[in-house]
C-alpha cells in the first residue's frame, strides 16, 4: 500500500521549479516566481517562474531553431520511438505524476490513477500514427503525364495553452500529436497547476527529447498566454480553457492570421427517459457532474428527467450526492476534493446562493464545508438543486463546480430544443434502454460527444471537442493530426 503522505514530502519542499525553455532549465528573466500551494491544504509546495514576453520570446526562438534544424531530419520511425520512449517513463513515474497532479490541484489521487489507459495510451497511439501520415496520388484533369500529389507537412511552432483541471491529460494531449507529425511545441501551464507540466518535461528529456522540441514557460495567461497567442513566430495555437478566453486567443491570433483550434467550456445535458436503467443511471448522471469537484469541461451540470420519474430520480441523485466522501484528495478513499483556489470557490458559492434565490429548491449539499479536515482549503458540498426553470442561471451558465440544476420534461421534441437551447455544445448524455430513442437523440443533441447509458467516455483513439461556443478543432483520433498537419500539393510534369 502506498504511504501517500510520506511520499508526497519527499516530492515537493516549498522549493524552486525552473521552467524548460531549449532544452535547459531556467528561471524568469525578470526572476519573478509564482507560488504553488497544494488547495486541500494551503501549503506552500514550490515557487515556478513567473514567465513574461521575453521568456515567450526564448522558447519560441529554440522551438523554432529545432523545427527547422535536427528535428526536421528525425525520421517519422524516429519520432514513434521517441514518444514510446516517453510512454515509458510515464509508466515508470506514473503514481508519481499522479501524486504530483493531486497535491497541485486536488484531484483525488484514486481518479488521478485511473487516467492511466487515457494518457499513457494517447503517447501510444500518437506513436503508432507517426509511422501512418501520407498523403495520396490525385488524378487530375490536365492532358499528358502530368502527376499531382499531397504530402503531409508539420505546421512548425505549436503553442499550446491549457488550464488546471487536468495537467496531466491536458499536455499529454497538446504534446503527443504535436510530436508525431514533427512539429515543436511551447506549452503554457495553467499558472494554478504547472508542477505537474514541469515533472513531464523532465521525463521527455529523461527520454531523449532534443533540446527545443517541447518548452515550458510556467506563467500567467495575461502575460505568458497572451504573448504566446500573439507572437508572430508560432503557427499554430491549440488551447483548453474557458470561452471568454479562447475569445481572447482567437483575437490576438487575427494579428497574423495563425490557426488556432479551441476546447471550451460547457453546460451539458444529460436526458433520462422513462424507460432508463434507473439503477445504472443514478451514479453515473451524478458523477457526470461530481468528478474532480465538478471542474470538468464535460459536466452534465443539466439534469433532464422525463416528469414521470422525475422526482424519485432527482431524489436518488441527491442521496448519492450525500454519500459521496469528501477531503483531501490525497486519501486514497476520498471521492470529491478540493476547490482549486478562493477565486473559484467563491464563484461557486454565488452560484449556490443564486439557486435558492430564483426559486430552484436545494436537495442536497449547497454550502461550503468547514471544521476538521476542511480547514486549509476550500470545499463545496455535492449539490443538487431541483425546480429549476431553462432561465436560472444556474441552468445557463457553466459553474466548473459540484452543482447539478434538475429539470423536468414532457416530450421528446421538447426536451431536444431545450437541450440544444444553450450557446454551448461539448458534450451530452442519454439514458434510455429503447434503442430507437438512444440512437434519435445522439443524432439530434448539437454536442462535439454523445455518450448513451455512460458518460466521460474520452479515448486516444476517438475525437473529442465542441461545436458552437464550446469550440473548433478536435483532440484525440486521427482527426486530431489535421490539427498539426498542412496539406501541400506537388505537381510534376514528367
Ligand atoms: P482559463 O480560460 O481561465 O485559463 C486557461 C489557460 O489560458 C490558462 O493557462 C491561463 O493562464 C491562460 N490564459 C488566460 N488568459 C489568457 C489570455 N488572455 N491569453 C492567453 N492565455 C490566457 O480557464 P481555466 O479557469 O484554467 O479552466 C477552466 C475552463 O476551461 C472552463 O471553462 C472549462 O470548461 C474549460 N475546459 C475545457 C476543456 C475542453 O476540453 N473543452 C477541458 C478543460 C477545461
Amino acid at each position: 500500500m502506498t504511504d501517500w503522505a510520506a511520499r508526497a514530502g519527499a516530492l515537493y519542499d516549498g522549493g524552486f521549479r525552473p521552467m524548460f525553455i531549449g532544452g535547459a532549465w531556467v528561471p524568469a528573466r525578470s526572476g519573478a516566481v509564482i507560488e504553488a500551494r497544494n488547495p486541500a491544504t494551503g501549503a506552500r509546495l514550490a515557487t515556478v517562474p513567473r514567465g513574461a514576453a521575453a521568456d515567450v520570446e526564448a522558447a519560441v526562438a529554440a522551438a523554432r531553431r529545432a523545427f527547422e534544424g535536427p528535428w526536421s531530419r528525425f525520421t517519422p520511425f524516429e519520432r514513434q520511438a521517441l514518444l514510446l520512449r516517453i510512454a515509458e517513463r510515464f509508466e515508470a513515474e506514473w503514481e508519481t505524476l499522479c501524486l504530483s497532479d493531486t497535491l497541485d490541484m486536488g484531484m483525488p489521487i484514486a481518479r488521478t490513477l485511473a487516467n492511466r489507459r487515457r494518457v499513457i495510451g494517447m503517447l501510444r497511439f500518437y506513436a503508432g500514427q507517426a509511422v501512418a501520415l501520407h498523403g495520396a496520388t490525385i488524378p487530375n484533369s490536365f492532358p499528358g503525364e502530368i502527376l499531382s500529389q499531397t504530402v503531409k507537412e508539420p505546421v512548425g511552432v505549436v503553442g499550446a495553452i491549457i488550464p488546471w483541471n487536468a495537467p496531466i491529460a491536458g499536455s499529454v494531449w497538446k504534446v503527443a500529436p504535436a510530436l508525431a507529425t514533427g512539429c515543436t511545441v511551447v506549452l503554457k501551464p495553467s499558472e494554478e497547476a504547472s508542477l505537474t507540466v514541469l515533472l513531464i518535461a523532465r521525463l521527455m528529456q529523461e527520454a531523449g527529447l532534443p533540446e527545443g522540441v517541447v518548452n515550458i514557460v510556467t506563467g500567467t495567461g495575461a502575460e505568458a498566454g497572451a504573448a504566446l497567442a500573439a507572437h508572430p513566430g508560432v503557427d499554430k495555437i491549440v488551447f483548453t480553457g474557458s470561452t471568454a478566453t479562447g475569445q481572447a486567443i482567437a483575437r490576438a491570433a487575427t494579428g497574423t492570421l495563425k490557426r488556432v483550434s479551441l476546447e471550451l467550456g460547457g453546460k451539458s445535458p444529460v436526458i433520462v427517459c422513462r424507460d432508463a436503467d434507473i439503477d445504472k443511471a443514478v451514479p453515473v448522471a451524478a458523477m457526470a457532474v461530481f468528478a474532480n469537484s465538478g471542474q470538468i469541461c464535460i459536466a452534465g451540470s443539466r439534469l433532464f428527467v422525463a416528469r414521470e420519474i422525475h422526482d424519485s430520480f432527482v431524489a436518488r441523485v441527491a442521496d448519492y450526492a450525500r454519500g459521496l466522501r469528501i477531503g483531501h484528495g490525497i486519501d486514497p478513499e476520498t471521492e470529491i476534493g478540493p476547490i482549486i483556489s478562493a477565486r473559484q470557490a467563491d464563484r461557486i458559492e454565488d452560484f449556490l446562493a443564486a439557486g435558492p434565490g430564483e426559486g430552484a429548491e436545494l436537495l442536497a449539499g449547497g454550502r461550503a464545508l468547514s471544521g476538521p479536515g476542511f480547514e486549509g482549503g476550500r470545499f463545496i458540498a455535492p449539490t443538487v438543486f431541483g425546480g429549476v426553470t431553462d432561465e436560472m442561471r444556474i441552468a445557463r451558465e457553466e459553474i466548473f463546480g459540484p452543482v447539478i440544476s434538475a429539470l423536468p420534461f414532457d416530450t421528446f421534441e421538447e426536451v431536444v430544443a431545450r437541450a440544444n437551447a444553450t450557446p454551448y455544445g461539448l458534450a451530452a448524455g442519454v439514458f434510455t434502454t429503447h434503442l430507437g430513442t438512444a440512437h434519435k437523440l445522439a443524432r439530434r443533441l448539437r454536442a462535439g460527444s454523445v455518450w448513451v447509458n455512460m458518460y466521460h467516455a474520452i479515448d486516444p483513439a476517438v475525437p473529442f471537442g465542441g461545436v458552437k461556443m464550446s469550440g473548433y478543432g478536435r483532440e484525440g483520433g486521427i482527426e486530431h493530426l489535421d490539427e498539426y498537419l498542412d496539406t501541400k500539393a506537388i505537381w510534376i510534369n514528367t
